[in-house]
């Protein structure tokens, strides 16, 4: 109870708070996501925000071939190559372009490769994003002026000397035209002009074919300058102003699935899955035919398109590029399975070792108890086998001495009676001792002939040449029984022990015609010497078997029974036919009756093992 009692309250609270834990965990999994999800957006927001504004620092005058540095006004113009052209474009950028409408109501466009066109790929990319810059320029154009002014966000001045101005505001490719004004330019070289950049402006549209486009993009605008007019043409442009739609193309693949991916490694749990919707036009279906995750899933959903405030052509633009964090609860009920299937293995494992430990325990108990009781009867048998001789020898001791006996014959018996008495003590005596002896003892056995000590055991067990030999035992000896490993005193008190036993539990009836005697027999069982000895007794019951070699075991209780013994007997038996290597067993006879058979070893046996060996 010490132990069960607090192992199996231990054990409920060990369960309750693991429902309790995947509880929480399921009850949670919903907000989970949901926070996931912001964060997601968040990152998504944060890396997009950060690529605008750096290209919001570009100055107006990068979105050319080359161009014409401020403050290197000297003999010569010095053209430098524009990154746009040149490179590296960073990720998620396609293309820069610009736009503006000359006089004719054309669109003039150009697309910067930012070093991209060295792809073979380029020339149809080049068209597809030429194509869709002027679709853009002409779209915008049409607009009304109201969805132009709210495109237009804030603006920033910049101040530059206004050669610098002229020169990279000039659509002139002739750049001999300009070198020959170079004269021109420098006495303008203290004014400045200023030039009107707008921060960039995202949106998000499908193309006539369906292809997505996001799209950066921001007004330049040069307010036209009297100081240039009547200016050679290169620069002519400039004195009406200028006015020019710079931007760059956002990349959706990147946007929508490459970017978002890579950082929903950074920010979500290992339990969150990101799903995105892909770019195809099959995007939003993707979403929803999703198989694994379509039982026992909870997910949040992201809208780039509207969360990022990219603006829409139309509203099912929005649900562009939607992605989803996802967390599998299967995965969680997966998980409390196996916790559940850990536990309960646990639990049985605890209530096995528990249950084999108390089951040992009371074994050890009963055997304890068992030989506490054995103790006890024999000390019960000693005493009582003690006292019947001590007190025979004394009273018949004390009616000699006090001359009460006048008969002789009488008087000659009463000295036998002392002296079987004495006899009977020194057995007792002899047989505690002999177990002791066996006990620690360590006879060899050595080879010997079985017959030949049996035999000898004749004239004591029968009384050979007294005035009445017994009648009761008879001796039946196997001829050629091979040499046996024996202890020869052994042999001898196993014989005694299992001929007095026999006498006194299966006494001959020597009055009953036709009687049979007891046997004393040697024989080989299965090639090795043996020796049996049966009789014709009651017999000992099955359940005896097991217990009656035991020290002090005596069959039925000490109060009960009426034959005299100490459990020793057979003890004595079992301890001599270890020591020998020999096996007892207590067999029941056919046609009544017990048989006692001590099964020996060979002598050559033994010899063939040591060679073997
Ligand atoms: P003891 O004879 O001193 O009681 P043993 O060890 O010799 O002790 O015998 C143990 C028990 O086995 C006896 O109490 C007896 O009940 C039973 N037993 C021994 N030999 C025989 C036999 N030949 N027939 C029936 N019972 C026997």
């Amino acid at each position: 109870m010490l132990l069960v009692l607090p192992t199996a309250v231990l054990g409920g609270l060990l369960w309750r708070q693991l429902e309790e834990d995947h509880q929480t965990l399921m009850a949670a999994a919903p907000g989970d996501t949901a926070d996931a999800a912001r964060r997601l957006l968040d990152a998504l927001e944060h890396r997009v925000r950060d690529l605008v504004d750096r290209e919001g620092l570009r100055p107006f005058y990068h979105y050319k071939k080359s161009y014409f540095p401020p403050g290197t006004i000297g003999s010569d113009l010095a053209f430098v190559p524009s990154p746009l052209a040149t490179g590296p474009a960073p990720e998620g950028i396609q293309a820069w372009f610009t736009y503006s409408f000359g006089s004719r109501g054309v669109p003039d466009t150009e697309i910067f490769a930012g070093g991209r066109d060295r792809d073979p790929a380029w020339p149809d990319r080049h068209a597809a994003l030429e194509s869709a810059t002027v679709a853009l320029a002409l779209h915008d154009r049409g607009e009304n002026w109201f969805s132009r002014i709210a495109r237009l966000g804030a603006v920033r001045v910049d101040l530059l000397p206004l050669p610098v101005a002229a020169v990279n505001a000039s659509q002139e490719q002739d750049i001999d035209c300009m070198r020959s004004e170079l004269h021109a330019l420098k006495e303008l070289q203290d004014e400045s002009q200023d030039v009107q950049v707008f921060s960039f402006h995202l949106r998000f549209y499908r193309e006539e074919d369906g292809t997505p486009r996001v799209v950066a993009s921001r007004r330049v605008i040069i307010e036209s300058n009297k100081r240039l007019r009547g200016m050679p043409s290169c620069f002519e442009n400039l004195a009406w102003g200028m006015h020019q739609v710079q931007g760059f193309f956002i990349d959706p693949d990147w946007l929508f699935a490459r970017l978002p991916a890579t950082l929903a490694n950074q920010v979500l749990d290992p339990s969150q899955e990101f799903v995105a919707a892909g770019t195809g036009p099959s995007g939003a279906q993707l979403l929803g035919g999703r198989s694994k995750h379509q039982a026992g899933a909870v997910g949040a959903e992201i809208r780039p398109v509207k969360e990022l405030g990219l603006e829409t052509y139309a509203p099912e633009d929005e649900n562009f590029g939607r992605m989803r964090v996802m967390v599998d609860t299967g995965d969680l009920e997966a998980r409390f399975r196996s916790q559940t299937l850990h536990f309960l293995g646990l639990a049985a494992m605890l209530v096995f070792s528990l249950g084999t430990g108390l089951a040992l325990l009371l074994r050890s108990v009963r055997r304890d108890l068992e030989a506490a009781q054995r103790t006890e009867n024999f000390v019960a048998a000693v005493t009582h086998e003690l006292r019947t001789p001590l007190s025979a020898i004394r009273m018949h001791g004390e009616m000699l001495q006090d001359g009460w006996v006048k008969d002789d014959s009488k008087r000659q018996e009463y000295y036998r009676r002392i002296v079987r008495e004495t006899d009977r003590l020194e057995t007792l005596v002899e047989r505690v001792l002999e177990k002791s002896r066996l006990s620690t003892g360590d006879a060899r056995p050595e080879p010997g002939d079985l017959n030949e000590i049996v035999e000898g055991l004749g004239p004591a067990l029968l009384g050979t040449g007294t005035e009445q030999p017994a009648r009761d035992v008879v001796f039946d000896l196997a001829p050629d029984l091979p040499e046996t490993l024996i202890v020869p005193d052994g042999v001898r008190s196993i014989v005694t022990n299992l001929v007095e036993n026999a006498r006194k539990y299966a006494p001959v009836r020597e009055d009953v015609p036709g009687a049979e005697p007891i046997r004393v027999v040697t024989l080989r069982v299965d090639g090795e010497p043996a020796l049996e000895v049966r009789d014709r007794g009651p017999g000992i019951p099955r359940e005896e078997h097991a217990h009656i070699f035991d020290a002090f075991y005596r069959v039925g209780n000490e109060t009960t029974r009426t034959s005299k013994g100490t459990g020793l007997g057979l003890h004595l038996v079992a301890l001599h036919c270890r020591a020998m290597g020999a096996r007892i067993q207590a067999l029941d006879r056919e046609g009544g009756g017990t048989v006692f058979r001590v099964t020996f070893r060979r002598a050559g046996g033994e010899e063939r093992l040591t060679q073997a060996s």
